[in-house]
C-alpha cells in the first residue's frame, strides 16, 4: 500500500519528540484547514497562536511571492532594508528603541537573556547574571529557555541547571521581593502564560513588578511570544497594565506562519549589545522580513484589535454558559482576549480528541486546560460554529465521564 502522510502510524524517521495526532492537512483558507480528502476542520489553535491572520492570507502570500522572486538572503553584514522597515514598525508601536531579529521564539528569549546580562556587565556589575522565572512558564526549548522556565518535565535528563536561573512562584509578589538581590539581572515573565494554561498576571501585579525592577535596577523582560501581537485585544498584553518592559521577546504571529522572531529593547537596556556580541545567519533575512512587515501592518490595525475584543467577549460569554451546563466537564474559563484557557474536569488530551471528532482543532495546556487560540480574524459567525462544536465535545466528554462512573 502506498505510504501517505495521513497514515495513522507516524513516520519512523522523525525524532519522536511529539505525540502526534493521526491527522495531516493539505491546505488552509482563513480559519479552515482541509485534509487531502477534502475534510474541513475549524482551526481554533492557529498552529499555537502563529497563523494570527488565518491561512492563505492574500497579503502575506503576496509578500512571500514578491520577495521570493527578488532576493531571499544576503547577510547581516549588509544593510537589509526590509529589516529596517520592520524594526521601525515595531519600535514605532512599542516601548522599544531597537530590535534583533531571529528565526524562532527561543532565540528571541536567548537574545533577551544575553541583552540583560550584558547590560549589567557594561555597567561594571558582571555579577548580576540571575534571571528570575516563574512556575508554569514556557520560554522555548534551548538549554537557557528550559532552565529559565524550569518546568520539571522539560528539564529532566538535560543535565544540571546552568548557573544564573532562579525559580519564583507565579503570583507571589512577596516571595519575589525576597529573591531579588545583588546578583539579579532580570525578571522574565509572560504577561499571560500560554502553555501554563492561559494564566494571566493582574494589572496591579505587573505594575508592582515594574516598580520592584525600577527600585532595584533589575531589568524586566516580557515573553510576549504567544500573548503578544494582538492576541489579547491590545497590540501587546502588557499594554492592559501600562507596565512596559525593558526587553521583550516576540515571535509566533510575527511571521503569520513564516519563522520570524524578534527581541525588542530600549536603547538603554541594549547598551551592551555592541558589534560582535551577538548574531544570527538567517535572522532578519529579506524573505522573512517582507512577510513580517506585511503581517505587522495588519496586526497593528485598531479595527483588528477591536474585533479581537468583540469576538473574545462573545466566546467568553458562551464558554461560561458551557461551564454552567457541563459542570462535570468544564471547571473554569480563563485567559485574556483570544488566548482562552478552558480548565477541564476530564482529561484534556481526551477532550482534544472529542473536539477533533467534531472537526474542531484546539490546543492543550498546563493544569489540565485546553486552549482556544483562533486566528484573530475569526468572525462572529465562525465563533458561533466553534461554540457549537465545543458544545458537542462537552456532550461527548460528559457521556464518557458518566459511563465510567457506575450509577
Ligand atoms: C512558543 C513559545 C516560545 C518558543 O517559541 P519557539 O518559536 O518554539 O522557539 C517561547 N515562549 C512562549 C510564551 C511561547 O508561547
Amino acid at each position: 500500500m502506498a505510504e501517505t502522510t495521513t497514515a495513522p502510524v507516524p513516520s519512523d524517521h522523525i525524532m519522536g519528540v511529539y505525540a502526534r495526532a493521526p491527522l495531516a492537512f493539505e491546505r488552509g483558507d482563513g480559519v479552515r484547514l482541509y485534509t487531502a480528502d477534502g475534510e474541513e476542520y475549524l482551526d481554533c489553535m492557529a498552529g499555537i497562536a502563529v497563523t494570527a491572520l488565518g491561512h492563505n492570507h492574500p497579503k502575506l502570500v503576496a509578500a512571500v511571492k514578491d520577495q521570493a522572486e527578488k532576493l531571499w538572503h544576503t547577510s547581516n553584514i549588509f544593510r537589509i532594508p526590509q529589516q529596517e522597515k520592520l524594526a521601525k514598525l515595531l519600535t514605532d508601536n512599542t516601548f522599544a528603541d531597537v530590535c534583533f531579529f531571529t528565526n524562532s521564539g527561543a532565540e528571541a528569549i536567548e537574545c533577551a537573556i544575553k541583552t540583560a546580562r550584558k547590560y549589567h556587565w557594561s555597567k561594571g556589575q558582571p555579577e548580576r547574571i540571575d534571571i528570575i522565572g516563574f512556575d508554569g512558564s514556557f520560554h522555548g526549548r534551548t538549554i537557557a529557555a528550559i532552565f529559565a522556565a524550569n518546568n520539571p518535565s522539560y528539564v529532566e535528563g538535560f543535565g544540571p541547571p546552568p548557573p544564573g536561573f532562579v525559580g519564583a512562584k507565579f503570583g507571589d509578589l512577596e516571595g519575589l521581593k525576597e529573591l531579588v538581590g545583588p546578583t539579579t539581572a532580570a525578571i522574565l515573565l509572560e504577561p499571560v502564560q500560554g502553555e501554563g494554561g492561559a494564566r494571566s498576571w493582574t494589572e496591579a501585579e505587573l505594575k508592582a513588578i515594574r516598580q520592584l525592577c525600577d527600585e532595584t535596577g533589575t531589568l524586566l523582560i516580557y515573553d510576549e511570544i504567544q500573548c503578544g501581537l494582538g492576541r489579547t485585544g491590545k497590540l501587546f498584553a502588557h499594554e492592559w497594565a501600562d507596565a512596559p518592559p525593558d526587553i521583550m521577546a516576540v515571535a509566533k504571529a510575527l511571521g503569520g506562519g513564516f519563522p520570524v522572531g524578534a527581541c525588542l529593547a530600549t536603547a538603554e537596556a541594549a547598551r551592551g549589545m555592541t558589534p560582535g556580541s551577538h548574531g544570527s545567519t538567517y535572522g532578519g533575512n529579506p524573505l522573512a522580513m517582507a512577510v513580517g512587515v506585511a503581517s505587522v501592518e495588519e496586526l497593528v490595525k485598531p479595527e483588528l484589535l477591536a474585533h479581537v475584543r468583540e469576538v473574545a467577549g462573545y466566546l467568553n460569554q458562551q464558554l461560561t454558559g458551557l461551564k454552567e451546563r457541563f459542570p462535570d466537564v468544564v471547571l473554569d474559563i480563563r485567559g485574556k482576549g483570544l488566548l482562552i484557557g478552558v480548565k477541564l474536569a476530564t482529561p484534556n488530551r481526551e477532550f482534544m480528541q472529542h473536539a477533533r471528532d467534531q472537526h474542531l482543532l484546539i490546543a492543550g495546556g498546563g493544569d489540565n486546560c485546553v486552549r482556544l487560540l483562533p486566528p484573530l480574524v475569526l468572525s462572529l459567525e465562525e465563533a458561533r460554529e466553534a461554540i457549537q462544536r465545543m458544545e458537542r465535545a462537552c456532550e461527548a466528554a460528559q457521556a464518557k465521564a458518566r459511563a465510567a462512573v457506575p450509577a
